[in-house]
Parts: structure tokens; sequence; C-alpha cells
């Protein structure tokens, strides 16, 4: 069995709007013909693009899934010219229980991909968006944020294009979005299992992240870049009849992400105290924390460092930390050449 074994109420080559679920078989105790009901709604007016909008692919990122919930209630047919699918709690278990990963089976959705027909339901939610969904779209956009532990200065990102006609093409569709930081990434530690190393694999032609906020909560500035964002987005597609906002974008300052010497970790387990905050400029080998031990407190602290130099754009929120967890992270200011 390769095919999906979820079944979709909604059908989209349908003319209109339709919203319903996407029907994941699960027959466990307490239900034993179940489905999980993964929300989805489709807009198709005429012709043109097919944008997938995605969000809840981490369930504790809610500035993506606050967004296009109320996206999904206010387009109409006669905004849209072609057709915008809209996911916004990719990951339903995880979006329901507000957590990176799924109550059900531990599954992190943006580590799930390809998936697998046969496998646990995050695999299924994988394997349908990468054979079903992704098929479909000329333009994918998965909305993250920081989740629970991390937060971001508010950040799109994409792997950047070898081809310079794509990567003109991107870097405008950045500009369109307009947050303060866009991450232009070559090969973020090889890691392909996400909903955009799907796209790629599928050849979507154009795909594109965010890193909205974080922390576990909505703020209304974040909230803000993301809801303008997602309109300007949609209108720089061509999918909408008339713009949804005219606010304009800000400037966006374009970073490179190296991989592995642009984060920072945890170098022990106990208390952090940070020594720098987001935005800050840091130097290659500069002190970045101190962690401290509450169980032996006359001891000296350990000192975590920065490996790379750059902008600070991300930074772990919660006091308490283990060794190998992620404290910060850079980017440094990006070099076409
Ligand atoms: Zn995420």
């Amino acid at each position: 069995m390769s095919r999906s074994r979820i079944f979709s109420e909604v059908d989209f080559d349908k003319e209109g709007k339709q919203s319903g679920f996407l029907r994941l078989p699960h027959s466990v105790h307490r239900s034993a013909y179940g489905w999980l009901p993964i929300p989805i709604t489709c807009i198709k007016n005429g012709s043109g693009p097919t944008v997938l909008l995605s969000s809840g692919n981490h369930g504790d990122e809610y500035e993506g899934q606050v967004t296009l919930m109320k996206l999904t209630r206010r387009l109409r047919p006669a905004d849209v010219k072609g057709r915008i699918i809209i996911l916004s709690a990719a990951n339903f278990p995880a979006a329901m229980a507000g957590m990176r990963t799924s109550p059900i089976d531990d599954g992190n959705l943006n580590r799930s991909f390809p998936g697998d027909p046969n496998g646990r339901p995050t695999a299924m939610i994988a394997h349908f968006i990468e054979t079903v969904l992704l098929p479909m779209v000329d333009v994918a956009v998965d909305l993250h944020s920081g989740g629970s532990s991390l937060m971001y200065i508010p950040s799109c990102l994409a792997r950047r294009p070898s081809d310079p006609a794509q990567r003109a093409r991107t870097i405008a569709m950045m500009r369109a979005f307009g947050t303060p930081i866009a991450m232009m990434f070559d090969m973020p530690q090889g890691e392909d299992r996400t909903l955009s190393g799907a796209a790629e694999r599928v050849g979507v032609g154009l795909n594109m992240g965010t890193e909205l906020g974080g922390t576990g909560t909505v703020t209304k500035s974040v909230l803000a870049y993301a809801e303008q964002g997602v309109a300007r987005l949609l209108d720089h597609f061509g999918v909408l009849t008339r713009p949804l906002t005219d606010a304009k974008p800000g400037p966006t300052r374009f970073l490179a992400v190296r991989g592995a010497p642009d984060y920072c970790y945890a170098p022990d387990t106990g208390l952090f105290e940070p020594f720098v905050e987001l935005g800050d400029t840091v130097a290659p080998g500069q002190a970045a924390g101190a962690v401290h031990f509450p169980d032996t407190p006359w001891r000296e602290p350990t000192i975590a460092h920065f490996e790379n130099g750059g902008l600070v754009i991300c930074k772990r929120i919660p006091g308490r930390i283990e060794r190998g967890d992620c404290l910060f992270h850079l980017g440094s200011d990006y070099d076409e050449g």
C-alpha cells in the first residue's frame, strides 16, 4: 500500500469554498472505527496558481495557526484567482495538545517526511502532505515559530536556490513577506525530513518557511507580521483578485545560516544566565552565557561560547537548561557573491 489511507472530505478540484476534515483512520480502545479529524479548507475560483498555507506542523507554534484560522474564515471565492489550500493544524493531535510533537505517537511532523501511509498518525500525515497535497501546488508556505522553548526575531527562511532566476524569485517572495529577518540556508544540518524538504523533492516551484516568534504565545506585533506577510504573499503569488492588505512590507535584512557553528548549545545542565539578547551582534568565541548549579551554588558556573560570530536571531527562553539544549542561533550577513 503506497496510497494514502487518509480520506479528504474536501474535493480539491471543486470550485468554491469548502471546509471539512482529512479523516485519518485511528482505531483505538475508545473508538474502534474512528478517525482523527484534521481540518482543511480549499478555496478555488477559476484558473491561477495553487498555494498551500500550513501551520501547526509543530503544535505549540501559535502565530501561524491564529493567522490561518482567521484567513480561513475571511477568504471568499471571489477573493481568489486560482486555489488556496489552508491546513492550519497540520499535526492535528499536536496542535490540540499544544505540543511540538504528537501525544499519540511522539511524532515530530517536521522530522517525518516523506512519511509512511502504513505508519503511525504523524507519518501518515507527512505522507499525505508529500504525496497528495504538494503535487497539486505551485507554492508552499509553512508557518513556524520558536515554539515553547525558543524566541525568534520574526523571520522567514528558504533554501538558497543555485539557479539565479529561481534565487531572484525566492528573494522577491521573502521581501514581500516583509519580516525583519530573512534567512537563506544552503543545507541546514542536512535536514530533508521537513515539509520544505518534501516540497523540494516534489518539485514545488516556490517554498518558504517562517520562524515568527515563539515561547508558546502570541503577541500583537508578531501576529501583525504574520497576517500582513501572508496577505502580501498571496497577492505576490497572483492568487488574489484584490489585495487583502495595504500595509507595505518593512525592510528585510537577509542573513545566511551556515549550519552547526551558528548554533550555541548548553555545555552543562543547570540554570542559564544569558550574556546577550536577541538582536545583539556577537564575535566568534564570545561568551554567550553562564550555567549555574543550584545544587552546588559554590561551584563556578560553566561558560557557554559562540563558535561563529553574527546576529543573535533566536534565544532559548526557559531558565532551566540541560546539556545539548540550543541556547542561541545566529545569522550572518548574506553575501550573494
Ligand atoms: Zn516549528
